[in-house]
């Protein structure tokens, strides 16, 4: 089956519409393997690092199923970033997608009015119909993937499921056919509910926070530290399956609505309306601190750090900052304040 890539920081894409237009979405990821090499003669190495590997994959060649991409726009970086995909990249269909930074009304309108030009972009390219109906089926099979994750993702919690294996599923779930993704959630929530928790009562209960961090290998060397991560923040983590999409509005506006009142995620401001949406998390969880990631250059994480850092002192929340590069020999060199954190909490 054909997909459509998807290139998005914030996890603001409708997927409802890809899978009505036919294709699998397929979100894109970096790979902590490789150099920039290629990208960094289109752009500044002090441009976000897990763009600049994406770009890197893209002008190597992406998955030969991949017939399109849609950018969203989750921070300036996509953004600018889709202008340069635009010139080196061949694909049969690239669109920009306009996810507003506002949640009013008007912004709304803005999203809906860009969805519909998506809808018309993909109908016109790939003569297809994307139906009202199509949509609403797609709305229907998206939920039955978000509710899934959700009750995966609590045991977690539990201290039966390591964070590091989660984020392995819900990177796989981005990736593949949604009714494969459905099959796959069912069989290991089953598999889940015969299993007892994790023996080592030691590991510290962690929420982990940051940039775009889609490298599973990083979660279990974090976790390999001492640490459970029993819940995140983070776009391969409960910003994809938080809340979801009402079946009963009319779908556009429903996908408008969801994507525009789903909790702040990290590449959104203001962090006041940030911090309030981690330590609520915080408290309902009962972490032991909190870990945020930032991957070097990414701007939305590294502005929301002294805000966050200063209130989680005030709370007396135990609360670490990390600037990473994109590759595994960087982590390395991260333990020791790792395992201080670790001390402290
Ligand atoms: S949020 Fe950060 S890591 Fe993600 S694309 Fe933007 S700058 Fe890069």
């Amino acid at each position: 089956m054909k997909k459509i890539g998807i290139f998005d920081s914030g996890v603001d894409t409708p997927e409802e519409i890809i899978l009505a237009a036919g294709f699998v979405s397929h979100r894109l990821f970096g790979d902590p393997n490789i150099e920039p090499d290629k990208a960094n003669e289109h752009i500044p190495p002090t441009h976000c690092v897990w763009t600049r590997n994406l770009l890197e994959q893209a002008i190597r060649g992406l998955d030969k199923d991949i017939v399109g991409i849609i950018a969203t726009h989750g921070c300036d970086r996509t953004n600018r970033e889709f202008d340069i995909w635009l010139k080196c990249i061949n694909l049969d269909f690239m669109f920009f997608l306009n996810s507003p930074f506002k949640r009013h009304k008007i912004a709304s309108k803005f999203f809906i009015d860009d969805m519909k030009e998506l809808i018309a972009q993909l109908e016109d390219r790939f003569s297809v119909k994307v139906s009202s109906e199509k949509i609403k089926e797609a709305i229907k099979l998206m939920n039955k993937v978000r509710s899934l994750l959700m009750e995966i993702s609590e045991f977690r919690s539990k201290m039966v499921l390591r964070g590091a294996d989660f984020h392995a599923l819900v990177k796989k779930v981005q990736q593949i056919d949604k009714n494969e993704a459905v099959k796959l959630l069912e069989a290991k929530l089953e598999e889940l509910k015969t299993k007892k928790p994790i023996k080592n009562k030691d590991y510290k209960r962690i929420l982990l926070t940051g940039s775009d961090l889609d490298d599973t290998e990083f979660i279990e060397y974090i976790e390999n530290l001492g640490f459970q991560i029993v819940i995140d923040d983070l776009g391969i983590g409960t910003k994809y399956f938080w809340n979801k999409v009402d079946e009963n509005k009319e779908p556009i506006e429903a996908l408008a609505k969801y994507h525009l009142e789903k909790p702040i995620h990290s590449t959104k401001f203001p962090s006041y309306e940030r911090f309030d949406v981690i330590k609520k998390l915080a408290e309902s969880y009962k972490v032991d601190g909190i870990i945020n990631v930032a991957h070097k250059f990414c701007e939305p994480v590294l502005y929301d750090h002294p805000y966050l850092s200063k209130k989680f002192k005030e709370l007396a929340i135990p609360y670490l900052f990390i600037e990473t590069e994109y590759n595994r020999e960087s982590y390395k060199q991260l333990a020791t304040r790792f395992e201080a954190f670790g001390e402290i909490i």
